[in-house]
């Protein structure tokens, strides 16, 4: 696993790139970093692109975290995850897609066994209301199948561009970038665009890289959303990419406080803490399975 920060800091008291980091590249992107709002395009895309190799290395399993089977599953499951963890969400599918198992089990569903169910993820009845209706435009309008077109999904009750994204990228492999609320902040604290309006942002950001990164882009910035550069808290003294962030210091930059920041593995488990980068690979160097993952 490559380091990214030696330890040592710079006059301004960012942490200095690791030992063996390209030089001419380091030093772009700190004076960038510094005076991100004069960073050329190119430096912009430079500095963009070196972040998400970084994120690669720290988070080389990211992936959607939400459990599923088949493109119906991962379509009901993200329109529930919203206001909620992906942990909830998991713990309440196994019931639902037992139950219902197809979209015609769902669109023929009593609407009150479905709110029972539903309950845990929170605004259970709007979201009853809308897997109920997606189900029912799926088996009605596609013949029981997700549709693997934009168009088609954003169709669909109670799914947007970001749950059609989820969708396209993760079931059927076709590119997208997710604008969730992680996603939003983050590129807005790396300065990759000042828009506010998600549309505008994954276009901004999509200028950014070729599409070919978009999906796994997206996962590496929600995951390190969740994990270190929380919202309220960003465990700055703890992160990875410091030396490439103009928003370095928002957050805890001492390094044994911001590791106690650090948010846990797969949504959530009191007392589950990040693993450190190594730990993400096996011992013969090759990328380790997950925390929480089966099989
Ligand atoms: S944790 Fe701090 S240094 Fe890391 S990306 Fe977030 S704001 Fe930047």
């Amino acid at each position: 696993m490559k380091k990214t920060t030696s330890g040592k800091k710079t006059a301004a008291g960012r942490p200095a790139p690791a030992e063996g980091a390209p030089v001419g590249g380091a030093a772009r992107a700190r004076t960038a970093g510094d005076s991100p709002r004069g960073e050329s395009r190119t430096a912009l895309v430079r500095r963009a692109r070196r972040i998400n190799r970084e994120l690669a290395e720290v988070y080389p399993y990211a992936h959607p975290e939400l459990d599923f089977d088949s493109p119906f599953q991962l379509l009901v499951a993200t329109v529930l995850s919203a206001q909620t963890t992906d942990l909830r969400v998991n713990q309440t599918t196994p019931a639902l897609f037992a139950r219902y198992p197809t979209p015609e089990d769902l669109a023929a569903a009593d609407p009150e066994e479905v709110e029972d169910i539903l309950r845990p993820c929170g605004f259970f009845r709007a979201k009853t209301r809308s897997v109920i209706g997606l189900s029912k435009a799926l088996a009605e309008e596609f013949g029981g199948e997700v549709p693997g077109r934009l168009e088609d999904l954003v169709k669909l009750p109670g799914v947007g561009r970001k749950t059609a994204f989820v969708v396209l990228g993760n079931a059927f492999g076709r590119p997208g970038i997710t604008v969730d609320t992680h996603f939003q902040r983050l590129v807005r604290r790396w300065r990759w665009t000042d828009e506010t309006d998600p549309d505008k942002i994954e276009a901004a950001v999509g200028a950014l890289f070729p599409k070919s990164d978009w999906t796994d882009l997206s996962h590496h910035v929600i995951w390190h959303g969740r994990r270190i550069c929380h919202a309220r808290k960003p465990a700055c003294g703890a992160c990875p990419i410091a030396p490439l962030c103009p928003a370095y210091g928002e957050g805890e930059t001492d390094p044994e406080k911001a590791k106690k920041l650090l948010k846990y593995e797969k949504g959530g488990f009191p007392g589950q803490r990040l693993r450190p980068p190594q730990a993400y690979l096996d011992a013969g160097g090759k990328p380790a399975p997950p925390l929480g993952a089966t099989g």
